[in-house]
């Protein structure tokens, strides 16, 4: 059964409580399958990937069914990467805002010993830690697994890439009979079946990656930036684009109004279109982006839901969606009436497997787009300049400013240039004509989606393959090289023996 109502999933009050106040609307829709098989206490075997809505789909029941008298760990999380380690705890800690007295103990090596053997001896309900440093805890007995009622493996098959399958596999020999076990991975190898059979059992199956329909007409291109950069990226996109009416969408109720909010102190005829608004507000709000009298709407999957107005010329996904089959739907809100589209998806560099996953469902390549650069900005802005002082000349002759302005010339003996230079630097100081110099790191992100990094690591060609960059379609229309270290790094571990590159990978990964 799937739901798409967070009330009907069967959790805690305080897990509600905590899903309002960070504004979700909805349950993505790993969070609306799993949930209630976790909440019924049943073991279960997820096929997703970050991005998705996953922590929440175990997060959220895990903490809905503590046991609020049991003073030793609860639920034991193990992820591959100190950095999912510390991410996947910090959601803990979010999602279990309500619970009162709630502690979570994050555990990674290379992190002071003490700080993590001082926070399990205080009592945790919830521990989170990458295999190596759990196993040195169980071996102390700091960490006593011995009353544990959940684990979930997160990211298995990283794990399994790290070579830290059988040190997961000693902690799950030690964990009791008795306990729930959930194991999330993005593929499900034969070695994941493996340990599958052996220590989870008999598990519901989860996966959300189902095959959806192809779109045509659409133009669609990715952007990769860092979450910080996106509204960045937005506005350097909306002022060199030309569209008629624009959908962004975003994941939550609150993002809808503070993108508005930004974008309306911009100058654009903005609205936000979220679930908070009732049917008939909802109606009107669509009618005036029919009616071209607000340009962009910024909405929630949920709120445009059947959203269908011929003059949405662009889609962007500001927020990646949690599945295929939603990216489907966003799009298709554009290339209406035999019009073509255009949809730009946003990409953070921990995102890059969902992109691959829409492109393999869609089967369709979506381009890389370099975000505008100031020199474009700058250029676009110095054009609108001259066009508009070459209207306002052919316009009228202005005699009474001329003479007022030859008078202030000849009695402080000033240049004609340099008048015309200080009014124009007067007009143009709320927008700049002149941007600074591009920075090659300003939008320096590694860029490996569409199986790009893939194909460099396979590469002997250190300068990086000619398709790659040939992808890529800058504003200036040049293509690009991607400079980004981290490519150059990729490049040279992709060189070192394997065994060498997995030892090196799990000392860096776990500290
Ligand atoms: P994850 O796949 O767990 O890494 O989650 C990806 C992002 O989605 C996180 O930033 C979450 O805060 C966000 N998120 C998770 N569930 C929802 C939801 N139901 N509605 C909106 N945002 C969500």
């Amino acid at each position: 059964m799937s739901s798409s109502n967070f009330s009907e999933l069967g959790l805690s009050i305080s897990a509600l409580k905590a899903v309002q106040h960070f504004g979700y609307e909805q349950p993505t829709p790993i969070q609306a399958k799993s949930i209630p098989i976790l909440m019924d206490g049943k073991n279960l075997l997820g096929t997703a990937q970050t991005g998705t809505g996953k922590t929440a789909a175990f997060a959220l029941p895990l903490i809905s069914r503590l046991d609020n008298k049991q003073k030793s760990p609860q639920v034991l999380i193990v992820t591959p990467t100190r950095e999912l380690t510390i991410q996947v705890a910090e959601s803990f800690h979010r999602y279990a805002k309500f619970v009162r007295n709630f502690h979570v103990a994050p555990i990674y090596g290379g992190a002071d010993m003490r700080s993590q053997l001082k926070a399990l001896k205080r009592g945790v309900q919830v521990v989170v830690g990458t295999p190596g440093r759990l196993l040195d805890h169980i071996s102390r007995r700091s960490l006593d697994l011995s009353d544990l009622r959940a684990l979930v493996l997160d990211e298995a098959d990283e794990m399994l890439r790290m070579g830290f399958i059988d040190d997961v596999e000693t902690i799950l020999s030690q964990i009791p009979e008795t306990c729930q076990r959930a194991l999330f991975s993005a593929t499900m190898p034969g070695r994941i079946r493996n340990v599958t059979k052996q220590y989870i059992g008999d598990a519901e199956t989860v996966a959300i990656d189902g095959k959806t329909k192809t779109v045509e007409k659409i133009d669609q291109q990715y952007i990769t930036c860092k979450s910080h950069q996106k509204m960045d990226v937005l506005t350097r996109f909306l002022e060199v684009e030309s569209f008629n009416g624009m959908i962004i969408f975003v994941r939550t109720k609150s993002s809808t109004i503070d993108i508005t909010e930004r974008l309306q102190a911009r100058g654009y005829s903005t609205a936000a279109l979220n679930g908070d608004l009732n049917q008939s507000l909802r109606e009107r709000t669509i009618n005036r982006l029919k009616k071209g009298q607000i340009d962009i709407l910024v909405a929630t999957d949920v709120a445009a839901r059947g959203l269908d107005v011929d003059r949405v010329s662009h889609v962007i996904n500001f927020d990646i969606p949690y599945d295929n089959e939603s990216y489907v739907h966003r799009i298709g809100r554009t290339g209406r009436a035999g019009k073509t589209g255009k949809a730009i998806l946003f990409i953070t560099p921990k995102e890059n497997r969902m992109l691959r996953s829409i492109e393999r469902s869609t089967r369709q390549k979506i381009s890389l787009m370099v975000p505008p650069s100031n020199k474009t900005i700058s250029d676009g802005r110095i054009k609108r300049f001259f066009d508009q002082l070459s209207k306002n000349m052919e316009a009228a002759e202005f005699p009474e400013l001329r003479s007022l302005i030859n008078d202030f010339s000849r009695r402080n003996n000033i240049d004609m240039s340099d008048i015309a230079a200080a009014l124009a630097y007067q007009s143009q100081k709320d927008l700049p004509i002149l941007l600074p110099k591009d920075q090659a790191s300003d939008f320096d992100v590694p860029d490996y989606g569409s199986g790009e990094r893939k194909r460099k690591k396979n590469s002997k060609n250190t300068k990086g393959s000619k398709n790659a960059k040939n992808r890529k379609k800058d504003y200036q229309g040049k293509s690009r090289e991607n400079k980004s270290k981290f490519g150059k790094k990729d490049q040279r571990s992709a060189m070192k023996p394997k065994a060498t590159r997995k030892r090196k990978q799990r000392k860096k990964a776990e500290s």
